[in-house]
């Protein structure tokens, strides 16, 4: 059985460390750190997410507001809700919660949020100054995960990476983020041929395909480190009665994988808290940097 890589449990300890930082520091700030969180429409899931990251900010001590404009907003109002929040000298982080309802474009209103409050990582301006080994905001799903292996004593440098998925949120920045560390990284997408043959090269694999069980025992070397980004809901069986519950699975099938790999994420429980938790973090730092202070988070960003 491989070690589980245990993001709730780290998530916790890194949230005890930022509600230190937050207390100490709060007096000579001369206020809490602010995360804005703007919500558009009524996307169910993102109800969910919106109230979670409410429920972490206040754990460490940040203060929250969430805007939530109704789904048929015009892309206007949400321009001028988002530059409001960035003349704001109460808010540190803005967050967009994706995704937004159709009709909406991500781009400009993403591109419009001032980049060193940019606390999901996402402007383009973030993601150059992550190609470039600048210090700014990260992607918090990624560095998330480089959080987790390091944390985990994970050794990177001159290990093979593979990393399934190429997208802008998860795929890209986390292939940076590996190959800063020094491992030597390949990334797959729905096009790669032979997906098994490359990922069975791999020392560490990170999974990001949004493709429910699709990683098996075949895919994996023996003694790999695996990382499961996905996380799916699985209706109940409805043979299993009407108290059964949804259940959530990731992109990797657990059961097969878990007797082959080194070290492996649970889901729920491995990537998703971490995410969370390095958005208190952008947060955090934003805060330090915007009140003079110093900056004592370096350590968790990538
Ligand atoms: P996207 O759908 O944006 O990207 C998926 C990527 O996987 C694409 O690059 C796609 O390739 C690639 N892909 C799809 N099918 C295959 C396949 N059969 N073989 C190889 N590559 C494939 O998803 P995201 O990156 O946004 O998210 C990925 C997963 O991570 C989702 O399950 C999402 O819910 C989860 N997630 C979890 C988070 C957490 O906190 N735990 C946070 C963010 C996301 P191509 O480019 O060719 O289309």
């Amino acid at each position: 059985m491989a070690t589980r890589l245990d993001g709730r449990l780290l998530a916790q300890e890194i949230e005890q460390r930022l509600a230190v930082v937050v207390a100490e520091r709060r007096e000579r700030a001369g206020r809490p750190p602010g995360l804005a969180v703007l919500r558009v429409g009524d996307d169910p899931a993102s109800g969910v997410y919106v109230a979670n990251k409410e429920k972490a900010c206040a754990r460490v001590g940040i203060r929250s507001f969430l805007t939530h404009l109704e789904a048929g907003t015009p892309a206007e109002e949400v321009l001028t809700a988002i530059r409001q929040l960035n003349a704001d000298p109460c808010v540190d982080g803005i967050l967009l919660q994706l995704p937004l309802p159709a009709g909406l474009c991500e781009g400009p209103l993403l591109a419009a949020i001032d980049p060193d409050k940019d606390a999901d990582g996402l402007h383009t301006l973030n993601l150059g100054r992550l190609l470039k080994g600048e210090p700014g905001p990260r992607s918090c799903t990624p560095a998330g995960v480089m959080a987790l292996l390091a944390c985990s004593g994970v050794e990177l440098r001159g290990k093979r990476a593979v990393v399934v998925g190429r997208s802008i949120l998860v795929g890209q920045p986390m292939a940076l983020m590996l190959q800063a560390a020094d491992a030597t990284v390949s990334v797959a997408h729905s096009r790669t041929s032979d997906l098994a043959a490359l990922t069975r090269q791999a020392d560490v694999l990170v999974v990001a395909a949004g493709r429910p069980r699709m990683i098996g025992a075949e895919h994996v070397k023996p003694g790999a480190v695996v990382v499961d980004v996905g996380i799916h809901r699985l209706d109940p069986d409805p043979s299993a009665g009407p108290q059964a519950r949804a259940k959530l699975c990731g992109d990797v099938r657990f059961e097969e994988v878990d007797p082959i790999a080194s070290a492996i994420t649970p889901v729920p429980g491995g990537v998703g808290p971490m995410t969370v938790t390095l958005l208190l973090v952008n947060t955090v730092t934003s805060w330090c940097q915007r009140s003079g202070l110093d900056q004592p988070l370096a350590d968790l960003l990538p």
